[in-house]
């Protein structure tokens, strides 16, 4: 068992109730000190606590959790206070009073990892759920803390250990009457779960999306009314509308509520050839952040009628959604040449105006149709963050290696196979450094 730890498990400020978390050696006596008597387990008691001068600090709730049958398979107690900052803080002193520290962020959560209870891939899920705002989010890390993403990695580990001992049996027994063709055998495995993890590692980046937002990039030439969409879209003014060409330099990102999907909305700088530095470097900015979009809105200024559709033309792709702006106004050629352009190239058009009336319900309803349909899928994803992807391509790059070196080199194949099997293990965090959990539970909050 750890030392003893404790944290305030709810929001600080004023609330109805705190939650106060202990766990860890002498978490037992420590409640005993504070309430009298240790509660059965399990079952919430309402006691006096009080101080080891014996002043009463709360009345509250105490639900005494001995290990290992607890989150963090430890001894430990939870403390339902009245949500005052004095109360919390009183209780915090004596808790100190007796031995107990602060926890630091996570430490809950690593303690559930070290004892078993959870692996690392589930313990990033706890988090997540802390951190979700919308349905999505909330359901991909309940998924993933009942263990999808373990399954499906560890279903992966399984066929490369299976893969493995038929050729460590080619390897050890060459002479002996095994048949020839052993190391030709581990083949076939291979090259499906090659395949699977190619597949798996294409759909990945849909996980990451639900957890941090599906990109939504606003593209067109200067002036087109980008700002003014963003702030449509958005619902406030987070960006600066001028008639002025240039005025956006930097990428202003905010977040967007989805239909139960979170995304990412970027206003950015107008693409043109820029005639100065500041601008230049905000036209790279903006191109960057559009290229690694999942959804670029192009928006023309329909009423222009000097081709100043063509700059940012070159950045959509299929899929995409050509917002032909200004519809209020006269139409100027460029909405007809940009139309013909982006049917050409498979994007759809929609007729809007940013400044007359509508409240940009129906794109966002669009918006929310699309993000859905991209972050939807049958399958849960193979990752969620981009420790498991870079861990998956690590993986698929190790069992590629492999199936070039069978069945010539069974030696260096199983060697590949060995490292393609440590990349896995190191997600769910069979295998790892301290390092990396100390990176990982760090990101939490404190207790966690
Ligand atoms: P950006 O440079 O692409 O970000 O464009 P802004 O959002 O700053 O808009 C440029 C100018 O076009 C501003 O004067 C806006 O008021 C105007 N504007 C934007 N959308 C519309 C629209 O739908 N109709 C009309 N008539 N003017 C618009």
């Amino acid at each position: 068992m750890g030392p003893l730890i404790f944290a305030l498990a709810t929001a600080p400020g004023r609330a109805a109730v705190a939650v106060v978390r202990l766990s860890g050696d002498g978490a037992g006596p420590a409640l005993r000190a504070l309430a009298g008597s240790l509660p059965p387990a399990r079952e919430a008691r309402l006691r006096r606590l009080r101080s080891a001068a014996g002043e009463t600090l709360d009345r509250a709730l105490v639900v005494w959790l001995p290990g290992p049958a607890s989150f963090t398979g430890e001894d430990g107690a939870e403390l339902h206070l009245h949500g005052g900052s004095a109360v919390v803080d009183a209780v915090a002193e004596a808790l100190l009073a007796l031995g107990a520290r602060p926890a630091e962020p996570g430490e809950f959560t690593r303690r559930a990892f070290q004892a078993g209870k959870l692996d690392l891939s589930q313990a990033e899920a706890a988090a997540d759920l802390v951190e979700a705002e919308t349905d999505a989010q909330r359901r991909q890390a309940l998924d993933q803390l009942d263990g999808a993403l373990s399954r499906r990695h560890e279903a992966w580990r399984t066929s490369i250990l299976d893969a493995l001992a038929g050729l460590e049996a080619a390897i050890d027994f060459p002479d002996e009457d095994l048949p020839d063709d052993l190391a030709d055998r581990a083949r076939p495995p291979l090259i499906r779960l090659e395949a699977e993890l190619a597949s798996a590692l294409a759909d990945a980046a849909r996980g990451e999306r639900v957890r941090s937002g599906y990109r939504i990039a606003i593209v067109g030439a200067p002036n087109a009314g980008k700002s003014s969409l963003f702030n449509r879209l958005v619902g406030r003014d987070a960006a600066i509308v001028t008639p002025t060409a240039g005025t956006t330099r930097d990428v202003i990102e905010a977040p967007l509520l989805l239909g139960g999907f979170k995304a990412l909305l970027a206003d950015m700088a107008g693409v043109r050839e820029a005639i100065e530095a500041i601008e230049a470097e905000g036209v790279r900015r903006a191109r960057a952040w559009a290229d690694a979009a999942d959804l670029r809105l192009w928006l023309v200024d329909s009423a222009a009628g000097v081709g100043a559709w063509r700059e940012a033309a070159p950045l959509v792709r299929r899929g995409d959604l050509l917002l032909l702006n200004k519809s209020d106004l006269s139409r100027g050629r460029d909405a007809g040449e940009a139309a013909a352009f982006a049917a050409g190239k498979g994007l759809e058009t929609l007729r809007i105006s940013t400044t007359a009336g509508g409240s940009g319900d129906e794109l966002r309803a669009r918006l929310a149709e699309t993000a859905g349909a991209a972050l939807s899928g049958g399958e849960f994803p193979a990752a969620t963050r981009a420790r498991h992807r870079t861990r998956l391509e690590e993986a698929l790059h190790e069992v590629r290696g492999a199936l070039s070196e069978t069945p010539r080199a069974p030696e260096l194949a199983a060697e590949r196979l060995r490292l393609a099997g440590r990349a896995l293990g190191r997600i769910s965090g069979r295998i790892d450094t301290e390092e990396v959990l100390e990176a990982i539970f760090s990101s939490f909050c404190i207790g966690k």
